[in-house]
């Protein structure tokens, strides 16, 4: 076994389970092993390596900010965090920005501001603030945030957990409807799931929810840190319906595949909510990482990438529907975010890892789900390769499984 690993696995906390490759390198959609292995990346990291690996243009933000001025603290103005929230507010359509590192604070960020918003704003009882979030949701790994999941393994042994969460059924805007109470502060959603299982709800969802918060004075929060930032074809993913949500999260490509750059954003009346002291990170907003997020988001609107992963994601979708095996129960997706849904038999994590050994780098999800997501430089050529290489592999396991059912 490769000494990577040995040290991983005897010093490391075993909170994840990676398939057996150790990469040293990558550029674009491309990876390479220890062993010298290429590989092509139909993960992109989970959708934070949107603008692919090493992208020369954030590259070259980094270094020069690096040199220049990288992380100064909150305690003084930087002359890099103005122009990246003036930048991300624009292209959203919000009226002011709070910058943190990482997906799970940007979504404690959205939390905090919802609850004093509702008891500043709304006028709803000092601490009754209630925040509704869906079924199957995924918005990150923190105390509170696992308090709204409804998946046993994210929120066993963790307990006690905060109160004032209520769920509801993914996809069913009347349900929504029912639960919402006087003490409803905001809607929490991902306008698709993707932990979940790339879940894309019905048509009509989300602007039927925007409504019905609108109806009754509760924010509409998306969290797009998956979904926005041209994954799934459009800047937004809720602009799909026409929806302005009240407010939003950003984060995973928002770091252009170098650092943890996340942003909550909202309406005005919701970011004057905070007061100095309230609420901060030492890293949030530091110099470099607006320089790398200003950079990432004129990456995607300069080069046109945001077309591209319209126009590839429906080549991809087209591709795996068009594949002809007994073990897909259903492909789902928009833009370059794919789900192929396995029949129960297989086991989505051993496809992985066969698909890996095939060339190929992807990840399962819920649901017994394979999921792409490559880097939006992936051509179409390369989604071509990817697809024959996972059709080869799910042929292997197509005959074994014949043979016990
Ligand atoms: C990944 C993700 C998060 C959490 O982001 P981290 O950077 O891992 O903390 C939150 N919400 C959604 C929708 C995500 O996909």
């Amino acid at each position: 076994m490769s000494e990577a690993v040995t040290l991983e696995r005897r010093y490391g906390a075993a909170n994840y389970e990676p398939l057996p490759i150790v990469l040293v390198r990558g550029a674009g959609v491309h990876v390479w092993d220890e062993t010298g292995r290429h590989y092509l990346d139909m993960l992109g990291a989970y959708s934070a390596q949107s603008l692919g690996h090493g992208h020369p243009r954030v590259l070259a933000a980094l270094a020069d900010q690096a040199a220049r001025l990288a992380v100064p603290s909150r305690a003084f103005h930087n002359d890099r965090l103005g122009p990246f929230l003036a930048r991300a507010c624009q292209l959203t359509g919000m009226d002011a920005a709070l910058p943190m590192n990482t997906g799970a604070e940007a979504v404690e960020t959205a939390l905090k501001a919802a609850r004093k918003w509702a008891e500043t704003v709304k006028r709803v009882p000092a601490d009754r603030a209630e925040i509704i979030a869906c079924e199957g949701n995924f918005h990150g790994r923190s105390i509170a945030v696992i308090a709204m999941s409804s998946d046993p393994q994210y929120r066993a042994g963790f307990g006690p957990f905060p109160p004032g969460f209520r769920l509801v059924p993914y996809g069913d805007a009347a349900a929504l409807e029912a639960a919402i109470t006087p003490a409803t502060a905001a809607f929490l959603v991902e306008p698709i799931q993707g932990e979940g299982g790339i879940v894309v709800p019905p048509p009509g969802y989300l602007a039927a929810c925007a409504s019905i918060c609108r109806r009754h004075d509760v924010l509409l929060i998306a969290d797009e840190i998956q979904t926005g930032l041209g994954r799934t074809g459009r800047f937004l993913a809720v602009e799909h319906e026409g929806v302005k949500p009240d407010a939003l999260t950003l984060g995973k490509a928002l770091g252009g595949g170098l650092l943890p750059v996340s942003l909550f954003l909202a309406r005005r009346d919701v970011t004057d909510v905070f007061r100095p002291g309230d609420h901060g990170s030492t890293f949030g907003g530091n110099a470099l990482g607006a320089a790398i997020g200003l950079a990432a988001l004129e990456v995607l609107v300069g080069e046109a990438l945001i077309e591209r992963s319209a126009v590839l994601g429906a080549h991809l979708l087209a591709r795996l529907r068009g594949l002809n095996s007994p073990l897909i129960r259903d492909v789902r997706g928009r833009g370059l975010f794919a789900g192929v849904e396995l029949a129960p038999m297989v086991e989505a994590h051993a496809v992985a890892e066969a698909l890996a050994a095939n060339g190929v780098l992807t990840k399962d999800t819920r649901r017994n789900t394979v999921r792409f997501a490559p880097p939006f430089v992936v051509t179409a050529a390369e989604i071509d390769d990817a697809v024959e290489r996972f059709a080869a592999t799910l042929a292997l396991f197509d005959a074994p499984a014949r043979a016990i059912a």
